[in-house]
C-alpha cells in the first residue's frame, strides 16, 4: 500500500505542515505564520485544523489508497522526549513544561513524534540533501544559536537521554565567552549569527574597525551578520577576520568530531552558513591541523591517498529551511519514538 508521513515544522515565527511521500516527493504543504501572541491554544489549533485538512486532501486525491505512517513535529527549543513534553523554548515564550505531543495526538487522535528542529533538519539532509548518499553525518545548523543533529546508520541518534546532538555546546576555547549554558568558549559564542555580531562590535569597541565603526553607528542601518557578510566579501579586514574566527571555530568542532566519530559526512546549515565563502577557508585550515584523520584522507589532490582511503566530506546544506520538513515526516515514517532506538 502508497503510504506517506506528515512532517510539521513549528517555529517561532513559521508554521509549516509537509505531506511527504516514502521516497521523498511532496505530495502537499501548507505554509501559516505562527501566531505565538495568540497563545500555544490558538498555534495548536492552527496545527491541527491545517494537518486534519492535510490528511482529507490526502484521502480524497488517492481515493483512500494512502496509509498515514505518522506525524513528526520539530520544534525549537528542549523536549523531553520520554512525555513529548517542551521544557524550554526561547522561541515560543509560554510554551516551558507544556506537553505539545498530548495536546495534538488528543486532537488529532494520531500518535505524534516530537523532536527538536535541529535533530529533525539533520534527518533531512540525510534523507535527501547534502547527506544522502552517507548513512552517518553531522549537521551544524548556524543560526541564532547552533544546534545541530547526529544521524548514524540512517538513524537520529538521540544519546541516552535525548540530549545528544548539543554541539553548539563543544568547547573551542575553554576561557572564551561565556555561554548562557553555564560553560565558556562554546562554539556557539563564535560561530552563530549572534557571535558574529558581537565580535563585529568587539572590534569597533576596539577601534579596530573603521568601516565596520561607521555602519555600527547608524541606527537605520541593520548590523546584522548579513551586512558584515557583504563588508567581509568587500574586503573589510575586519570583517574578514570575523568570519576567520567563525571557520576557526568551525575547524575546531569538527576535527574533534572527525577524530571522535569519523562521520564521512559533516553538514553546515542556518542562516549564517550563508557566509560560506567567508569562513570556508579558514574552516578547512583548522581541519587540517587539528585533524589528522581529516588531513590524512584530503592529502595529495584531494582525492584520498593513493584510492586506499575515502575523503571527509565537508559541506553546505542543500534543502535550506525545508530540511525540517522532510525531516519531521522522515522521522515519522520510520517510527522512532524512543532514545537510542
Ligand atoms: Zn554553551
Amino acid at each position: 500500500m502508497f503510504s506517506y508521513a506528515i512532517g510539521v515544522d513549528l517555529g517561532g515565527t513559521n508554521l509549516r505542515i509537509a505531506a511527504v511521500d516514502e521516497g521523498g516527493k511532496l505530495l502537499s504543504k501548507i505554509a501559516l505564520g505562527t501566531n505565538v501572541k495568540l497563545g500555544r491554544e490558538h498555534v495548536i489549533d492552527d496545527l491541527c485544523r491545517a494537518t486534519k485538512a492535510m490528511t482529507e486532501e490526502m484521502r480524497d486525491k488517492f481515493q483512500g489508497t494512502a496509509e498515514l505512517r505518522g506525524i513528526g513535529v520539530g520544534v525549537p527549543g528542549l523536549i523531553d522526549i520520554e512525555s513529548g513534553r517542551l521544557v524550554e523554548s526561547p522561541n515560543l515564550p509560554g510554551w516551558s513544561d507544556f506537553d505539545v505531543k498530548g495536546e495534538i495526538e488528543g486532537r488529532l487522535g494520531t500518535a505524534v513524534i516530537l523532536e527538536n528542529d535541529a535533530n529533525v533538519a539533520a534527518l533531512g539532509e540525510q534523507w535527501l540533501g547534502a547527506g544522502r548518499n552517507a548513512e552517518s553525518m553531522c549537521m551544524y545548523t548556524l543560526g541564532t544559536g547552533v544546534g545541530g543533529g547526529l544521524i548514524l546508520d540512517g538513524k537520529l541518534w538521540r544519546g541516552w537521554n535525548g540530549m545528544a546532538g548539543e554541539i553548539g555546546h563543544c568547547n573551542v576555547y575553554p576561557d572564551g565567552h561565556p555561554c548562557k549554558c553555564g560553560s565558556r568558549g562554546c562554539l556557539e559564542q563564535y560561530a552563530s549569527a549572534t557571535a558574529v555580531v558581537r565580535m563585529a562590535r568587539e572590534a569597533v569597541v576596539s577601534g579596530a574597525a573603521t568601516e565596520l565603526s561607521k555602519l555600527a553607528g547608524n541606527s537605520d542601518q541593520e548590523f546584522d551578520s548579513r551586512v558584515i557578510y557583504e563588508f567581509a566579501m568587500k574586503g573589510d579586514q575586519v570583517a574578514k577576520s570575523v568570519f576567520e574566527r567563525v571557520g576557526r571555530a568551525l575547524g575546531l568542532a569538527i576535527g574533534n568530531m572527525v577524530n571522535a566519530i569519523n562521520f564521512p559526512v559533516f553538514v553546515i546549515g542556518g542562516g549564517a552558513s550563508n557566509a560560506w565563502d567567508a569562513f570556508a577557508p579558514a574552516l578547512f585550515d583548522e581541519l587540517r591541523r587539528r585533524s589528522y584523520i581529516y588531513a590524512d584522507t584530503t592529502a595529495e589532490d584531494g582525492t584520498g591517498i593513493a584510492g586506499r582511503k575515502r575523503t571527509t566530506v565537508v559541506t553546505r546544506a542543500l534543502l535550506g529551511g525545508e530540511g525540517g520538513l522532510y525531516g519531521a515526516a522522515r522521522l515519522a515514517m520510520q517510527g522512532q519514538t524512543a532514545p537510542g532506538k
